[in-house]
């Protein structure tokens, strides 16, 4: 992970955003070759579900959300994650009854606990939560934390060399922080952690001129004229914030849901089955940040809602389960780094009638990379119930039927099956894939280190040390990322062998601008001055599938070299056959 980070980082796939500020936590920039390769992913996910099929169309629906959307679907109230409270952080509201938090001569800040026991528990607390690679030692029921620095509002702990969690890069380091105010509460038998409780991930907006501080503080302090009671300020302050509150959706999926209707309308030919596709982004307040941008509090979504009868949901629910699976099996090359976990009874919303997630293989175990639900009519039945508006289908070419019988046979049909097929709240199956994290596995999973023959080599960048920056520097091994083709951020490389030849570089621009025009695909003109090998080598690093070279026979003969990156074949071709080449490499 750390070797493809620094691969990003160097080459421009991915950089930490805001970095010449100190960065943010979790949040990423992507650079010309990272924005390349997200767009080929949500591309190959679009053909596949959209243009590949009759069936289903696209969709891009707001992300500003108001309540009441996300109030019926139940995010509001149930889209929590268990959250332990740092009482250092929440002392900050009556510092006048604390001490000041102090270390002592060797940087250490001591926790002394009542009881042997509880020390183990807050020495777990602290790992799993805070700062999994930091270094804390524990005797008996004293905690020792290693501190790097006090900042003005928290406490940065040093880490533990030995720890796999330096692997991240420098802005992940900040699941060092314990957040802090300076104080700790004497009457408290826990320096750090409450018990947990249920917090909820989405992020809440105000559509209002008006700054909300302002709202708050007025209502605060009018509450607390008639009583100090928490609750009774909470929801004053709730009141008057609500008819501005909005929230960055924390998922595509409710856009589609809430227009499914007006969509289908609009679009007579979509009978049921049929769907509504999304790709955009979503918020979500995670505790947990990890592994860049596997999980990240603004990631992008590409999900499917495919509207089905209630007969029909089962049925392709494993249909769409084997579509997907096909579709991850299509561009990564390690199929057995590709898994479906279905999820377990006790770990189903209780509307859902079967759920799986797509899994891969990452470096540090199976991560969900997607995941596939029967979703049944919750979603449907949820937003009619609040609105008060039928969302149910009405299948015209069966109701048209029995019109026809009728009036041929003078009676009518009122036979509830009969109906019931006619008109009913469509099931959804969902197919909700997260478009930074299949970036994420494609990459590791294309990503191979070879030696000086091409061959692939066994390889752990923990094994060459913390001074190992860039793999084309180390005995003669190099990166290769065997990305699938279509997925590549540039497809050909066109390059002069010297680069000073203007005869060269104008038959590299004529046919570099004409692989432009007939593909429309990223071509690069690649005009460095290095050797030949190390311009192949750097394109092998970055994925690109074909390069081109001119030489000083193509004038003569109008053939050129064209080296395929997974094999490092060079072979001698006519100028005017590389375009099909090309074509049909990328038809694969
Ligand atoms: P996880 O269990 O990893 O938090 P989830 O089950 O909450 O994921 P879903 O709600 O099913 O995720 O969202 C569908 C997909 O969106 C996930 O499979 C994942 O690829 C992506 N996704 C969800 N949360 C994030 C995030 N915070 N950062 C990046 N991608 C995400």
């Amino acid at each position: 992970m750390r070797h493809l980070l620094d691969l990003c980082k160097r080459r421009g796939f991915l950089f930490q955003s805001a970095e010449i500020h100190g960065g943010l936590r979790g949040a990423y920039d992507y650079g010309p070759l990272g924005v390349e390769l997200k767009r080929n992913v949500s591309q190959e996910w679009w053909n596949s579900m959209v243009y590949g099929r009759s069936d289903v169309v696209g969709i891009d629906t707001a992300i500003i959300t108001p309540p009441a959307v996300l109030k019926t679907s139940g995010h509001v109230d149930q889209f929590t994650d268990e959250m332990v409270d740092s009482r250092l952080s929440m002392d900050r509201f009556r510092p006048d009854k604390a001490p000041a938090l102090k270390m002592d001569d060797r940087n250490r800040i001591p926790i002394t606990a009542p009881d042997k026991d509880t020390a183990k528990k807050w020495e777990h607390l602290i790992r799993t939560q805070f700062a999994k690679g930091a270094i804390i030692t524990r005797s008996g029921k004293e905690i020792q934390l290693q501190v790097d620095r006090l900042e003005k509002d928290r406490i940065v702990l040093a880490k533990d060399p030995a720890s796999d969690n330096n692997a991240m890069p420098a802005s992940d380091s900040s699941t060092l922080n314990i957040p802090y105010n300076g104080y700790v509460d004497p009457n408290s038998n826990s320096p750090f952690l409450t018990e947990s409780r249920p917090f909820n991930l989405m992020f809440k907006t105000y559509l209002d001129p008006i700054d909300p501080t302002d709202k708050i503080i007025t209502a605060t302090l009018e509450a607390q004229q008639t009583s100090s009671d928490l609750t009774a300020t909470r929801q004053l302050v709730d009141k008057t914030l609500y008819p501005s509150l909005t929230y960055l959706r924390p998922e595509t999926a409710q856009g589609v849901f809430i227009n499914y209707m007006t969509v289908q309308r609009s679009h007579p030919h979509l009978r049921i089955p049929f769907g509504i596709a999304q790709i955009g982004k979503s918020f979500r307040n995670e505790i947990r940040l990890e592994h860049a941008i596997f999980r990240t509090p603004e990631f992008e979504q590409m999900e499917l809602e495919y509207f089905v009868a209630p007969w029909q949901a089962e049925e392709q629910f494993t249909s769409w389960r084997k579509s997907r699976i096909d579709w991850w099996k299509t561009y990564a090359r390690n199929h057995d780094h590709i898994r479906e976990r279905p999820h377990a009874q006790d770990e189903l919303a209780h509307y859902s009638k079967g759920c799986v997630d797509v899994e891969y293989l990452f470096p540090w175990g199976w991560g969900e990379v997607e995941g596939i639900a029967n979703r049944s009519d919750f979603d449907l039945d949820k937003h009619a119930e609040a609105t008060g508006i039928k969302l149910q289908y009405t299948d015209a070419v069966l109701m048209q039927e029995r019109q026809k019988r009728e009036k041929e046979t003078g009676q009518k049909e009122t036979r509830v099956e009969v109906l019931d097929r006619e008109r009913y709240t469509p099931h959804v199956v969902e197919s909700s894939c997260g478009l930074n994290r299949a970036m994420l596995a494609l990459m590791l999973d294309a990503m191979v280190v070879v030696d000086e023959d091409g061959q692939e080599v066994p390889f752990n960048i923990e094994d060459e040390g913390e001074d190992s920056k860039s793999s084309s520097n180390r005995k003669g091994l190099r990166t290769v990322m065997k990305l699938h083709p279509r997925l590549a951020p540039i497809k050909v490389a066109v390059m002069p062998l010297v680069s000073n030849n203007s005869d060269l570089v104008a038959i590299c621009t004529d046919i570099t601008n004409h692989l432009r025009q007939e593909l429309t695909v990223n071509v690069a003109l690649e005009m460095q001055s290095t050797t030949i090998g190390k311009r192949y080598y750097r394109m092998d690093e970055i994925g690109t599938p074909w390069c081109i070279t001119v030489d000083y026979d193509t004038p003569k003969d109008g053939s050129v070299t064209l080296r395929q990156r997974d094999t490092g074949e060079q072979k001698r071709v006519p100028i005017s056959e590389v375009l099909t080449l090309v074509q049909n490499g990328l038809r694969i």
